[in-house]
């Protein structure tokens, strides 16, 4: 399978790179950077630390996504859109890591995932998605005498808040009560709040340091609490989960998945 990666000299980028040299039957086809990146000619196997692939890094995606079956994208939400109108005009796998999409953005992956195969996932490890699925049955038994808190921690550089893997978390509590989480979303609270209203679903950002990634969702009832947590150690899961998820869509009809498809959850 030929695989590209945008956003190459990033912190998931160059993870990417690394994953696809090291996968069986996958090759680096191509490496995007943004316009006038100082990386953009490099070659992408020296930009991640390997040994040289052959594959200079990019500022034109067309004609790289057109000679691909599919591309690993973990970059900036405009940049994202971009990218998933090209892999519509391509026909080709579009794996989407990339957090903080508006809705304006999800319409706009909508409208491309007639031609483009999408998988859009704010976690792409098998850790977090089996948690998810465990927080959707944990919401959907207890009653709403257990409030729901998303408790997250991420790396000092981490642009959007709360993380799109707390949101995740927050839309498989969501499911369980059969709610929808922009009613019951409760993202700040500061100064006189008054008390915490019966069913709201709360989020909890830390930011500091060079952690991966950290997610507790906190069942807390009368007398008794319970947690499920999940501890991202290596960034080196999301990339795995990103090229299987690559690989699943391969033979997929145009459309719009979530690593639950992937993983059969
Ligand atoms: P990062 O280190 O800042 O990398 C983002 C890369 O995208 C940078 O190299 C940036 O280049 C590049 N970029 C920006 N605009 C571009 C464009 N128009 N064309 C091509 N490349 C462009 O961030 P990161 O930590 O790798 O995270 C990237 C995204 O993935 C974030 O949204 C993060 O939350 C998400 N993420 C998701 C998962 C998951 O499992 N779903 C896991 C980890 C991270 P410049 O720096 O030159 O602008």
């Amino acid at each position: 399978m030929k695989l590209v990666v945008t956003g190459a000299e990033g912190r998931m980028g160059r993870m990417l790179i690394r994953a696809v040299a090291e996968a069986e039957g996958c090759t680096l086809s191509g490496a995007i950077e943004r316009e006038g990146s100082a990386v953009v000619g490099q070659d992408a196997g020296t930009l991640a630390g390997l040994s040289p692939l052959g594959v200079a890094v990019s500022d034109d995606p067309l004609p790289v996504f057109a000679e691909a079956d599919a591309v690993l994208d973990f970059t900036v939400p405009k940049a994202t859109v971009a990218f998933a109108d090209l892999a519509a005009q391509a026909r080709i796998v579009h794996v989407i890591g990339t957090t903080g999409l508006s809705d304006a953005d999800l319409e706009r992956l909508k409208a491309a995932s007639y031609h483009a195969r999408i998988v859009r996932s704010g976690n792409m490890s098998l850790g977090v998605n089996l948690v998810a699925s465990l927080v959707r049955k944990v919401a959907a038994t207890l009653g709403e005498e257990f409030d729901i808190e998303v408790l997250e921690m991420h790396h000092r550089m981490k642009v959007d808040a709360p993380s799109g893997t707390a949101l995740l978390l927050g839309e498989a509590a969501a499911a369980g009560r059969a709610v929808a989480l922009a009613d019951t979303r409760v993202s700040t609270r500061d100064g006189h709040t008054g008390a915490r209203r019966p069913g709201d679903i709360g989020f909890a950002t830390l930011r500091g340091g060079s952690v991966v990634g950290d997610h507790s969702v906190i069942f807390a009832g009368p007398a008794e609490r319970i947690t499920l947590s999940h501890h991202a150690e290596d960034r080196a899961i999301f990339a795995r989960g990103a090229l299987k998820a690559a690989q699943w869509a391969f033979d997929k009809e145009p459309g719009l998945y979530g690593m639950d498809d992937v993983l059969g959850l």
